[in-house]
This record gives structure tokens, sequence and C-alpha cells, in this order.
């Protein structure tokens, strides 16, 4: 597949593809409701209007040039030495934490940008349930700080997380795929949110508890048949807003990884700081 055609960033043809469905918005195969023009992966010019519009920071209600100020972002996001298997809190000069050393998840690499705690965990908060969508392109550069390899010489395809029809019906958008079609510029690569499907509905993780959290999510991915082939050899990016046990991710990895990926990796905004569970457990 051309990944460098002015229309291949046409995403909202790529995520509605799937349902090939008569004008509709297509709930289930996108992850989003309004009509996303998005200027990913083209070689049309970012928006810098809109990058220059003053305003307030959401963290110290600071005027700015950006949403999260740059005196915030030093003061609450200040890099952190992380395992690069599951982005937990690790000492400076460890690469991999012991965790990792005796059961290594099923992905190659994962970072978060920070920690979730204050001031993330409210902003994330209004950003996943309460349409604060202005924080998405923060988000992103905050991941995109925790840098990214380039493994094949093909673009990685970033594929958020997807929610269920129901859930994104409820909720109106999909706060990881906010994420990764912004953040896919960044890396160079290629956001798709009609590549990975939930095709399962599940009880949110946070109600079960940790032992619990692998069983919920099984069997409630897949890859989207029809595309199989583009998978194929690919290194993906998972992008997602929290990673809190790893077991969603780490199916996500399964299916992929089954369905062809040469590798997995997963870029999240906040990690939980507890290793309260992994799903290798
Ligand atoms: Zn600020
Ligand atoms: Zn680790």
């Amino acid at each position: 597949m051309t990944t460098e055609s002015p229309q291949r960033g046409s995403t909202g043809d790529r995520i509605e593809g799937p349902r090939s469905g008569n004008g509709s918005l297509g709930h289930e195969a996108g992850q989003y409701i309004e009509r996303v023009t998005s200027t990913l992966s083209t070689d049309r010019p970012s928006r810098p209007a809109q990058a220059r519009l003053p305003s307030l920071c959401a963290v110290c209600r600071g005027w700015g040039l950006q949403r999260i100020c740059a005196d915030c972002v030093e003061r609450h996001a200040a890099p952190t030495a992380r395992c690069s298997r599951c982005a937990l809190e690790v000492a400076a000069g460890v690469v991999v934490c012991g965790a990792c050393l005796r059961q290594p998840p099923p992905w190659r690499a994962a970072r978060a940008a920070v920690g979730y705690g204050f001031p993330w965990d409210r902003l994330i908060a209004a950003f996943k349930f309460h349409d604060a969508l202005d924080l998405a392109p923060a988000f992103a550069a905050l991941i995109a700080r925790t840098g990214h390899d380039r493994h094949g010489s093909a673009p990685p395809l970033l594929l958020p997380v997807p929610l269920s029809a129901e859930r994104l019906r409820e909720r109106g958008y999909n706060q990881a795929w906010e994420l990764a079609r912004r953040l896919a510029p960044l890396l160079g690569g290629i956001a798709d949110a009609a590549l990975l499907l939930r095709v399962r509905d599940t009880p949110h993780q946070l109600a079960l508890p940790p032992e619990r959290r692998a069983a919920n999510v099984k069997g409630a991915f897949a890859v989207e048949p029809r595309r199989l082939a583009e998978l194929r050899g690919r290194d993906v990016i998972v992008v997602d807003d929290v990673m809190t046990t790893g077991a969603t991710t780490a199916e996500i990895a399964h299916v992929l990884l089954a369905a062809g990926a040469a590798s997995v990796e997963i870029e999240v905004v906040a990690r939980t700081p507890k290793p309260d569970d992994l799903a290798t457990h």
C-alpha cells in the first residue's frame, strides 16, 4: 500500500471503509462520531493559526500559547526513568525492571509520558469523560517527547485501543483515537482507527479486581479480517490514554502479533504508578 499519496491520509475514508455504510458515520468501525477531516500522514501544513491562539493553561490557568504551558510541563512532566518494557518507574540507569526480566510482556516496548497523578489524573478524566478534546494535542506532544525508535522501513501503524460501539455512542469519541491521530505525524506513522476492532464489549477494567482483568478482555479484540494483509510485517504502536494493569494492552498485543504484526509497542499519556498487577501474572 502506498503511504505517501495526498489522499492516503484521508483518515475519514479509512475509518469508514469496513462499514461501507451508505453515508453512515461508522460508529462501530470508526472511533469518533463527527466526520473528522484529518490531515494526518499528508503533506498538508499544520495549523499554525490555531497553534498561536493564546489559551489558559489547563493546569495553572496562566495565559500562554499552549493548552498546557511550558512551566507546567517542566514542573509536572519531568522526564522520569521508566522500564522500557512496562513503563513503570525505575531507578535511574535501569532499563528493564525485574518483573519484566522475569516475565516479559508480549509487547516490545511501552512508553508513558507521565505518572498517573496530579495534575494529569484530573486532566485525563476531563479529556476522557467530559469532552476536553482540546487537551489532545498537548497530550500527544507529551507522548512524542518520550521518543520512539524506528525499527522497520515502513512507517509504524498507530492503532488506538478501540471502544465498543456502545461506549462510542455514549461518549461520542474515542479518546485513544484523538491521541493516535495527533501522535501519528509526530512519530512519522499512520493512524488507523479501523484496523483493530473491539468485537465484544466488556465491563470496565477498573470495575474489576486486577486478577480478573485479563479474562475480562480475552476475545474482546480482533483485526479487521478484510485488512489482515495490511498488518502483516508492520510495526504497530498501540495508543491509549492510561495504562493500568496492562491486561488490555497485553490482549491487544497477542491479537496483533498473532495476526502477523512484526512488533507491538505501547504509547500512553499516563502510567498508573503502582504495579498492582500485570496481565502476565
Ligand atoms: Zn501552566
Ligand atoms: Zn517493567
